[in-house]
């Protein structure tokens, strides 16, 4: 009996989804141009869960994939996202654990890209 390499199979479901793996970042702010600001950072948060950047229709993209989330976690995201200028997209389309993880997406909006 094989076992089923974990990573390797979150790559193959990314695949399946037309999403090529570019890196481990995960705080959107690099997808415009700014630093992550560490402990101080709007991405500090749990929600931050199974993130990876990837590369979609040719953009990158940067992919959060919590169990769940509460509008006191996501209010605060989508505010400073937005003060970024990222544009953020909630979708079912999860690479960790399709079914039980959702996944938030942050893209650069066409002024900063
Ligand atoms: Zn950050």
């Amino acid at each position: 009996m094989t076992r089923t390499d974990p990573f390797a199979a979150w790559d193959a479901r990314a695949a399946e989804l037309g999403m090529k793996f570019i890196s481990d970042g995960r705080c959107p702010r690099r997808l415009v141009g700014k630093r992550h600001r560490y402990d101080k950072c709007w991405c500090a948060t749990w929600i931050n869960d199974h993130a990876r950047t990837y590369e979609r229709h040719g953009r990158r993209l940067v992919a959060w994939e919590p169990y769940d989330a509460s509008p006191a976690d996501l209010g605060p995201v989508f505010a400073a996202a937005a003060a970024d200028g990222l544009r953020v997209v909630i979708t079912g389309m999860s690479t960790w654990n399709p079914g039980s993880t959702f996944a938030i997406w942050f893209k650069a909006t066409e002024a900063t890209t």
